[in-house]
């Protein structure tokens, strides 16, 4: 996440944030970044006409085009996609012909606004066809409007595939900031209870995946992700042990995240079931650590990030960048739903819209969606985590 105005004061630390752990960190950091912008500092707004309508804009302000040219690789107990409340799926929609023609459009609405790239969605790596392509219009913007970063977020299926190798060098050709690999337990068969990798997918296996991240972090900066959870990690003795594991594959960070507080708008289902019934707070996990003599000797707390719908504590841990994580889409959707642009979104329907609802809050495009193909909710992207 990219860091605005940092402010070295406790004072700002996240409203979102558990009171007995701004408590614990009073004093102890660095500086607390505050990505969400005030509503009323200018600095942080831009205005931009869309459609002939004008919008205020959040700086910064990340641009998806959401993954979706084939179902997911995986099918992760907690996925994001197939929880329910009632909007339409931006997961089911597959791209049409005229998908780029309208993906360039939809840049060049945008030519002049600074934006970052997020890349997510389904998994963007199970076709590689689709990811070039679109790769290919990302960077024919970049070329001419400002991008700050860029970041990926990946399951791993498609880099341990045939075209493997042509996606990584086109990744690194992209000048991609950094990936973001989920791999949520550090022992194969625990992980693939978990996620679920459908039937032929190399990167189910451990050695596949241990090999894929080494050749991935030789050309690019990996974070791994782990969302806790019980079944998995869940407490300081199965977290160190994650991050043993993460440092014997030499990675440069894990992000530990939570799963999303979901809120009264999502109906129960299975997923929301799993969800309730397996949550592991992070903030639990993250004071356990910092009473932790072990850990502390060879910790250093730095920051905190504030987001719109999320926040963050990052510490320095023997070398490596860690990173604890929570969300809460009843914030998320309140923000995506107040009139100002917070995040876009370009769905496979060609509409762009500011969230993860392909025919909600929609900026640019009014085309029909070509025809769902399942009745799942797809409330925003894959993989539970925050894509600001
Ligand atoms: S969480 Fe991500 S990797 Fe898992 S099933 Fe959903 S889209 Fe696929």
């Amino acid at each position: 996440m990219d860091a605005i105005a940092p402010s070295a004061t406790s004072a700002a630390l996240p409203p979102l944030m558990p009171a007995p752990l701004k408590r614990l960190l009073e004093s102890r950091l660095e500086s607390v970044i505050q990505r969400e912008p005030d509503r009323g500092d200018a600095s942080r707004w831009r205005q931009w006409r869309l459609d002939d309508r004008n919008w205020q804009v959040a700086q910064p302000v990340t641009f998806t085009p959401y993954a979706s040219a084939r179902p997911c690789s995986a099918r992760c107990r907690f996925c994001s996609e197939t929880l329910a409340d009632g909007g339409a799926h931006a997961a089911v929609l597959r791209p049409g012909a005229d998908y780029f023609d309208r993906l360039r459009a939809a840049l060049a609405a945008l030519c002049g606004l600074p934006l970052s790239y997020s890349l997510s969605g389904l998994e963007t790596t199970d076709d590689a066809a689709w990811m070039l392509a679109m790769l290919d219009a990302l960077q024919e913007h970049a070329g001419r409007s400002p991008v700050e970063n860029s970041v990926l977020y990946s399951n791993g299926a498609g880099f341990a595939g045939s075209a493997g190798g042509r996606l990584i060098e086109r990744l690194q050709g992209f000048r991609l900031n950094w990936l973001e690999l989920s791999r949520h337990h550090f022992d194969a068969g625990t992980n693939q209870a978990i996620m679920r990798f459908r039937d032929g997918q190399l990167i189910a296996a451990q050695a596949c995946f241990e090999d894929t991240l080494a050749q991935l972090s030789r050309r690019l900066a990996v974070k791994l992700v782990c969302i806790v959870q019980q079944g998995g990690v869940a407490d300081l003795t199965s977290l160190k042990a994650y991050l043993d594991w993460a440092t014997r594959q030499g990675a440069g960070a894990v992000i530990l995240r939570e799963f999303s507080q979901l809120g009264p708008a999502y109906r129960d289902n299975v997923t929301s079931h799993y969800i309730a019934s397996t949550r592991v707070a992070i903030d639990g996990l993250l004071a356990a650590c910092l009473a932790d003599p072990e850990f502390t000797a060879h910790s250093r707390l730095r920051h905190a990030t504030s987001g719109y719908y999320f926040w963050n504590v990052v510490l320095d841990f023997r070398g490596m960048e860690i990173i604890f994580e929570a969300s809460d889409y009843t914030r998320m959707h309140q923000r995506h739903d107040s009139g100002r642009v917070y995040k876009l979104v370009f769905h496979a329907n060609g509409n762009l819209c500011s969230g993860w609802d392909p025919r909600r809050n929609v900026l640019l495009g009014t085309e029909p969606a070509p025809t769902p193909i399942t009745l799942m909710r797809a409330p925003r992207s894959a993989d539970e985590s925050p894509r600001p």
